[in-house]
């Protein structure tokens, strides 16, 4: 396995795959690697050639600082991690070779963006739809694996790809959990033993409006006052959102028919969590 640090090198290991005629398959990352991460790269090992991993702490979607400079690093650990998941290349650039001085271009999506997280994160998704965009255009994959996880951002990356044409194939897999159901997230690790317990809550909320749906209940508003009471009862959280929203359009849904995604953005302490499931009528 490689490890590359510069953009001009990865663009001449992935002309020889080129070369070479083998595909390339991409699993971008902000590190701190787990089982979710990992899923993602077994995929990509099995669907393709060549298996790219980046590593980058991406800055600007980082709404504060503190988030930012809290965030996990384990880069050796990563790099056993992705040896052992058979992976070819790690990419791990500087913030100086992503971000030069003078850097000032950003691929900013319109209303996909504003929904969900976008209401609270300003920002946010503009750093992520410019550091997509950066790594595919250094890369170009052909295809680019995401979780569920981040329903709205793999949303916000399909539209971004259909919208500025880049011929690369979007894969969104599901969300990997914890026995009791948290969602695995490089996150969680900032949570006390007595919050990652109570943090069950927040799949336990979207398990009730499964039930809730599968016992034919449609109001809307009656499924999440269901939902931000398991949540409420928890010390320490504060709901950012619960919402019930449209598939395709993220906006929230007024009734519920065919797909609905239950979306949940909440804070255990002071670690912000975000989840999510596909409900069906
Ligand atoms: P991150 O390093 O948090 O930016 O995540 C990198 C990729 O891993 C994103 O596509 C995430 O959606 C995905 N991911 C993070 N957590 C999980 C999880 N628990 N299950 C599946 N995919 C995940």
């Amino acid at each position: 396995m490689d490890v590359v640090r510069s953009i001009d090198e990865i663009r001449l290991m992935v002309k020889a795959v080129r070369d070479r005629d083998s595909s390339i398959g991409f699993v971008p990352t902000m590190g701190a690697l787990h089982e979710g991460h990992m899923s993602l790269m077994r995929r990509a090992r099995k669907e393709c050639g060549e298996l790219i991993v980046s590593i980058f702490v991406n800055l600007i979607q980082f709404d504060s600082g503190d988030d930012l400079a809290a965030y996990p690093h384990q880069l050796e650990t990563d790099i056993e991690i992705a040896d052992k998941e058979d992976v070819d290349i790690v990419f791990v650039p500087s913030r100086e070779e992503i971000y030069p001085e003078g850097f000032c271009t950003f691929v900013e999506q319109g209303e996909l963006a504003e929904r969900l997280c976008g209401k609270m994160r300003p920002g946010h998704f503009r750093g992520v739809t410019t550091i997509v965009t950066k790594l595919f255009n250094i890369i170009g994959p052909d295809r680019a694996y995401f979780g569920q996880k981040d329903y709205q951002q793999s949303e916000i990356i399909k539209r971004l790809v259909q919208d500025l044409n880049m011929d690369v194939n979007i894969e969104v897999l599901p969300v990997i959990r914890e026995k009791d159901g948290l969602a695995l997230s490089s996150r969680n690790s900032h949570l006390n033993a007595v919050e990652r317990s109570n943090a069950r809550c927040i799949y336990d909320a979207l398990l009730k409006a499964r039930s809730m749906i599968e016992a034919n209940e449609r109001g809307v508003g009656e499924i999440i006052n269901e939902m931000e009471k398991i949540i409420n009862l928890v010390p320490n959280s504060k709901i950012d959102y619960v919402s019930l929203v449209d598939p395709d359009t993220l906006d929230d849904v007024s009734s519920i028919t065919g797909r609905v995604v239950a979306a949940v953005a909440v804070w255990i302490g002071s670690t912000r969590l975000i989840d999510n499931i596909m409900l069906e009528a």
